[in-house]
């Protein structure tokens, strides 16, 4: 860095700081051009911690029988909690990549001990969804994951046919039986045949919306499916007079 900080490169900093002002993933603070988040924010992240690879969940649903389980790995980062929520919304919402370039290259390392992909897909919105808001927050996740990855990033591949169900607001068993039909496949699912697919998202729930993508990718002739979210949530003990959600 010594050799970095000579005026001429300061003087570049400051201009590019002031011409392209960039804001922490999580508080919204102004931070450094190069940076992804803020000091004090970085120190908050709450990472994920101990959870199972297999399905990406702090408590294993690996062997439920109403789960039926259709991915091979699923990596993730962080626990949907806290200040991960915030960064997390504010990738879906406002289309801000900083979390994701922060989180997506020690993702890939993972990724890469676990299996070879070969192509990167992503979670889908309906048409109505991505034309509302520009951008599908899972595709850019893919995309900077296929990057990483070097390798191609692929769109068309599963398509979302029903807008009307907040899945998130659903209980747990309302969201598996929902999400049945929710997804088909698109015009480029042969693309997958034989193929290692790494399936990007933002979060991952119950886990059902990524089992129901691994299925139709399966159904493409996928030779293998891994996961990759930003951030997992973990399962709350039912409170009373609460729905489980997760
Ligand atoms: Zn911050
Ligand atoms: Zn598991």
């Amino acid at each position: 860095m010594k050799k970095l900080r000579n005026s001429r490169f300061l003087k570049f900093k400051f201009w590019i700081d002031f011409l392209y002002p960039n804001r922490c993933a999580c508080c919204d603070e102004l931070i450094a051009w190069d940076a992804f988040c803020c000091a004090e924010c970085e120190q908050k992240l709450p990472y994920a911690g101990v959870y199972c690879k297999q399905c990406g969940k702090h408590d294993c649903i690996c062997e439920r029988e109403d789960f039926n389980k259709q991915y091979d790995a699923c990596v993730t980062a962080l626990a949907y909690e806290d200040i991960a929520k915030d960064g997390i919304l504010r990738c879906k919402l406002e289309g801000l990549t900083n979390l994701p370039q922060m989180l997506v290259p020690a993702l890939c390392e993972v990724v890469r001990k676990i299996s070879a992909p070969e192509i990167v897909c992503y979670v889908p919105m309906t048409r109505a969804q991505q034309s509302q808001r520009g951008f599908n927050q899972a595709r850019d996740i893919a995309r900077i994951s296929a990057k990483q990855l070097d390798l191609p990033l692929l769109d068309g591949v599963l398509r979302k046919t029903d807008s009307t169900l907040q899945q998130h607001a659903l209980s747990r068993q309302a969201r598996l039986a929902a999400v049945r039909g929710a997804y088909t496949a698109g015009k480029h699912i042969d693309a997958v045949r034989g193929k290692c697919v790494l399936l990007c998202d933002d979060i991952i729930t119950t886990g059902s919306t990524l089992n129901e993508c691994a299925r139709l990718l399966r159904q493409g002739g996928a030779s293998k499916v891994l996961c990759l979210t930003l951030a997992t949530t973990k399962y709350r003990t039912k409170q009373s007079g609460e729905e489980e959600r997760t």
